[in-house]
């Protein structure tokens, strides 16, 4: 149908799956948020911080008096607040997440004062708003403090805890069929001939929908067979997603994209210039999407987080969708053949990156020893040890 390079491959699933997406909503206690897609605001309740905070223990002070002696008038502890005014060469003694007394507009920690009975001296210059986070400088009541569609990790579950949403709407995930073609494959409780291999790539699929936030649902293993093949896909395409390993080659026996077809599906792209991964399809049918991925272990894989990860995603309602690309240092030299953008199972420790020797795609033994894949760029043709490379985590 279309051959894409790969950034322009996921971004046409992105636009098609954001234009499409209509998750539903439920209302769920804050004990069981996590993990989920918040839908709806999640507004500050009131400025942060309520009142003018001092963020040090020491003495609230006229930064106008400064350096000098003061007068220690009172002092105030967190969750009190001080009745009266700080004046010139007056101090409040204050303590972290204190209210900063009127008047006062710096405070002296306690480790730059030198305090004896009721007076204090100290050296500090003065310095208008040291160790004061004023009212509302954090945010302001009413401003969304956790936005919808954002994925409710522990920071946002921090926030939503700050602002009291005990109660809160967010998005049904997901349901993703998890359909695994080939006549070779067997369940992973059965003991394979020498011939067959187990069910590794419904697992792996499995738990990468669960941290994209969708719900895994695993069908049997469709043999190379057109019939059962279009069967089970009708199954799956009742769900929200369906993802597809292996039969999108050009074998014989590779009968993913013609039952497709009988299905009535639309194709997008099959084939993507990725290594591994070549043959990749992404369409929809039945008004659900669905990607065929190649069978390979390492290529499934990384298909589905460079391609089904954001599609899953987006079904649930999040606004963004997660490519985790950074930079790290080449522990080594590495050449390539431009043309395709590949991804090389590699180590990263310490912002430094090695290739993790293997024996292609189907080794799962090698895949099992990487925690990141270089991305070697489509246009370049090698890079030597020491310059930066980007990486995808995993
Ligand atoms: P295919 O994309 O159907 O040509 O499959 C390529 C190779 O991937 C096969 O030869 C199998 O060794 C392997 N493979 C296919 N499906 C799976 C699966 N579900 N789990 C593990 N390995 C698989
Ligand atoms: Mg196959």
């Amino acid at each position: 149908v279309a051959t894409k390079g790969v950034f322009e491959a996921r971004e046409c699933v992105v636009q098609r799956v954001a234009a499409a997406a209509r998750p539903k909503v439920r209302e769920v206690g804050l004990d069981d948020a996590f993990g989920m897609v918040l839908a709806e605001d999640a507004p500050a309740d009131r400025d942060y911080p309520a009142t003018a905070r001092s963020i040090r223990d020491g003495f609230a002070v006229q930064a106008a008096s400064l350096p000098g002696g003061f007068e220690v008038i009172g002092e105030v502890r967190a969750g009190a607040a001080f009745v009266g005014t700080v004046g010139p060469g007056q101090a409040v003694e204050i303590m972290t997440g204190a209210p900063v007394p009127a008047g006062a507009d710096q405070i002296v920690m306690v480790e730059h004062a030198v305090r004896e009975g009721t007076r204090a001296t100290t050296q500090r210059a003065p310095k208008p708003g040291e160790f004061v986070n004023p009212r509302a400088s954090e945010i302001r009541s009413g401003e969304a403090f956790v936005a919808a569609g954002t994925r409710i990790g522990i920071a946002e579950v921090a926030g939503l805890a700050t602002v009291g949403r005990v109660r809160l709407k967010v998005f049904e995930p997901p349901r993703v069929a998890i359909l695994s073609t080939g006549d070779e494959v067997v369940p992973v409780n059965a003991a394979p001939q020498g011939n067959q291999v187990r069910n590794s790539n419904a697992w792996a699929l499995a738990a990468q929908v669960r941290r994209a936030g969708g719900i895994p649902v695993m069908l049997p293993v469709a043999p190379d067979e057109p019939e059962a093949t279009r069967r089970l896909m009708a199954e799956g395409l009742a769900c929200d997603l369906l993802l597809l390993s292996g039969g999108v080659s050009a074998g014989k026996y590779d009968y993913v994209e013609p039952a497709l077809a009988t299905l009535g599906a639309e194709f997008f792209f099959d084939r993507v210039l990725i290594q591994p991964g070549q043959p990749l399809v992404f369409g929809r049918a039945q008004g659900r999407f669905f990607f065929g991925l190649p069978g390979n272990p390492a290529s499934t894989m990384v298909c589905f987080e460079v391609f089904g990860r954001a599609a899953v995603e987006l079904l649930g309602g999040q606004k963004e969708s997660t490519l985790p690309l950074t930079w790290a240092r080449l522990a080594h030299d590495v050449s390539h053949k431009p043309g395709m953008t590949r991804f090389l199972g590699a180590r990263l420790a310490d912002g430094v990156v090695t290739q993790v020797p293997g024996q292609g795609s189907s080794d799962v033994a090698a895949l099992v020893r990487t925690n990141c894949f270089l991305v070697a760029d489509a246009g370049r043709e090698g890079w030597a040890a020491g310059e930066m490379i980007r990486v995808l985590l995993r």
